[in-house]
């Protein structure tokens, strides 16, 4: 269906749980996380109802995520559970990898279309210091164990993260941080994954790092590998923008969402793992479906709620760049909207 600002919105990107075997330093915090308790969260069969009524109104995918999704146990039950809803065209994963290779096959043979891997840096000392003591070898053997699928679409997220006004050394143990993006983006090369990089946005704890803009990276990485050329065309359901570097196997990606706002051509609303559906990332404003589902309420009940909420969607977010807020690109204004509070974890990022 189209929103009140005649976007589709025909995406949704479902929280399974606010739990997760990291606590990555702009994601979680390091203690005192107080976990959401089991009965609060949506079952299966209460996801698969929310994402049937979803498809009726217009939603083709869905992107399963947390916390960490593979600590639901599980999961590849889920995904042939959404598989199977008439209008699903695609069921993918965001993962930090390091529970894949155990899972890959199940979920693969229940139809998981794609795997995004979040991978902050290939530096054994700088991941286990942002993700606070996890094993990029996991995570890596995770991303083999997922590359090594035939026809499974395999990206791997970056988020680069300033080191200065944070709490981390910031250059790991093999040199600078332009160095850890270059390093990374070698995965592109050789073929194994698209390698993408996100722009550290202020939600949660994110308020408090500084993230490396786009142009930024894209500068350095063409300082090393030559001039990359655009790709156009539809590459993928979301804001990302790919180039192909010179013979490279695979592209490199820029989700710029605070120096570049994409909210004009935004398709996506977020199911949180306590079934609270949320239209734009950075706003409270949503509805609450688990009280609908666990009131007895009908599915006409549940569609019309969540009509509603899509219809209502917010016009952009307000992600402050240079001390700037964009300029709202439809003249309406989000003023009245209540800023989100929570966690990424708890948001489902
Ligand atoms: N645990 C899974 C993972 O790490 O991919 C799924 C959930 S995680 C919240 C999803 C993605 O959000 C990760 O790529 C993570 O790096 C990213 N993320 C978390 N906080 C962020 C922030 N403030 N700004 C931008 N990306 C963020
Ligand atoms: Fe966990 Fe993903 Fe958040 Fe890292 S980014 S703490 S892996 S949910």
């Amino acid at each position: 269906m189209r929103d009140r600002f005649g976007r589709t919105i025909d995406y949704m990107r479902v929280s399974v749980t606010d739990r997760c075997n990291l606590r990555c330093v702009y994601c979680m915090p390091a203690e005192g996380v107080a976990s959401v308790p089991h009965e609060q969260i949506l079952t299966f069969d209460e996801i698969a109802r929310v994402c049937r009524v979803g498809a009726e109104l217009g939603i083709r995918r869905i992107k399963l995520t947390g916390g960490e999704p593979l600590v639901r146990r599980g999961l590849p039950e889920l995904v042939g559970m959404l598989k199977g809803i008439t209008g699903i065209e695609q069921v993918t994963l965001t993962t930090n990898g390091t529970l894949l290779k155990e899972q890959i096959n199940g979920l693969v043979s229940n139809g998981l279309d794609a795997v995004n891997i979040s991978i902050d840096t290939l530096d054994p000392e700088r991941y286990r210091e942002i993700t606070r003591g996890g094993s990029v070898e996991k995570a890596l053997e995770g991303l083999d164990a997922a590359a090594a699928v035939p026809g499974l679409s395999v990206k791997v997220n970056c988020v680069p993260l300033k080191a200065t006004g944070s709490n981390l050394k910031g250059t790991g143990s093999n040199g600078t941080e332009d160095e850890e993006y270059i390093r990374l983006a070698l995965l592109a090369k050789e073929g194994k994954a698209d390698v993408r990089f996100i722009e550290m946005m202020p939600i949660g704890l994110g308020k408090h790092f500084a993230g490396r803009g786009g142009d930024e990276i894209l500068g350095i990485l063409e300082k090393a590998y030559g001039k990359a050329e655009p790709c156009t065309g539809r590459l993928g359901n979301g804001p990302a923008e790919y180039v192909q570097f010179p013979g490279f196997g695979k592209r490199i990606g820029f989700i710029s969402a605070v120096s570049h706002q994409f909210c004009g051509g935004c398709n996506r609303v977020r199911l949180t793992s306590e079934g609270y559906l949320k239209p734009c990332l950075q706003y409270e404003s949503g509805t609450d479906l688990k009280t609908l589902l666990r009131g007895g309420a009908g599915d006409p009940e549940i569609r019309a709620a969540m009509e509603k909420a899509f219809y209502e969607k917010p016009a952009h977010h307000q992600f402050g760049v240079n001390g700037q807020f964009w300029e709202n690109s439809q003249g309406k204004s989000c003023a009245e909207e209540t800023l989100e509070t929570k966690e990424m974890s708890r948001i489902g990022g």
